[in-house]
């Protein structure tokens, strides 16, 4: 691990211009768990069910009770870790422009990362299905669930539901970024939820170098990626950016 770490930093200290793409296991040593993977929320449901905009207008109350209501807990007191601090640092080093997040913790911004294409939307707000008011998540009262809006409206976190489509924007920017860039550093994603796991492949036909960070292969190790550093994001990111920093 530690020669790849060496060899991920002198890529990186070489590089014009990188971007990271960011998947669940970048917040999992922040306490967030994960989708899939060891420990990950799939082993008590099915979050392609449960967090399925269907399933969400079918029983807004049961997807509040199940999903919606330990996100809030997890997520109101999650702190960025080491991954989210050494992406921050790599900015500061002017050696990151970009993070493309598919997490919807918002723990890149409170990093410090300044360009943040959130791919599915942030966990921050809630907005009211009847009058689009939008509410700080953490200000909304759960006391009764589903909660609701002055109006009746039912609140609904602005993230995108499996089946929601993702916005254009953000899509429109990632691609473009991804195009970009010379070096991705693709960290804690399993590479399945489409249209995200699009990116490195993008990257990678536009000539990019695509550097995985990830204690498990994925569907990109060895297809997509030049190399996987395994092992935790947080120790991982820490190594980096401490070589650059000697090598600078
Ligand atoms: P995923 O749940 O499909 O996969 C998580 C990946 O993280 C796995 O490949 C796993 O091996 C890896 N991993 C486990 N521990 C790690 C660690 N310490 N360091 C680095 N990697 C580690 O995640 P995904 O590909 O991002 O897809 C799930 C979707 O669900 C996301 O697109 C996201 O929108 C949503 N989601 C978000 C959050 C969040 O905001 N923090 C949390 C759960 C799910
Ligand atoms: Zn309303």
């Amino acid at each position: 691990m530690d020669d790849l770490i060496k060899k991920a930093a002198e890529d990186l200290s070489g590089a014009k211009n990188v971007t990271a793409l960011t998947g669940a296991g970048a917040s999992i040593e922040s306490g967030i768990p994960a989708f899939r993977g060891k420990g990950g929320l799939w082993e008590k449901y099915d979050p392609m069910e449960v967090a399925h905009i269907d399933s969400f207008l079918q029983d807004p109350v049961k997807v509040w009770n199940l999903l919606i209501k330990d996100m809030k807990d997890v997520i109101d007191q999650a702190q960025p870790n080491d991954c989210h601090k050494g992406l921050a640092k790599l900015e500061d080093l002017g050696k990151l422009k970009t993070v493309i997040t598919q997490n919807v913790d918002g723990l890149h911004q409170m990093a410090g990362n300044t360009d943040v294409i959130e791919f599915h939307g942030t966990f921050a707000w809630q907005r009211c299905m009847e009058c689009n008011t939008h509410v700080e998540t953490r200000h909304v009262d759960i006391s009764e669930i589903p909660p609701r809006c002055d109006c009746g409206g039912i609140f609904r976190p602005n993230v995108i539901f499996f089946g929601e489509m993702i916005p254009q924007e953000a899509h429109w920017r990632s691609h473009q970024v991804a195009t970009e860039c010379d070096v991705m550093l693709v960290i804690g994603t399993s590479g399945v939820v489409q249209p995200a796991a699009m990116m490195p492949v993008v990257a990678k036909e536009s000539g990019a170098k695509i550097i995985e960070i990830n204690p498990e292969s994925t569907l990109l190790t060895g297809e997509i990626s030049d190399y996987l550093i395994k092992g935790p994001a947080g120790d991982v990111m820490k190594g980096i950016v401490a070589q650059i920093e000697k090598m600078d």
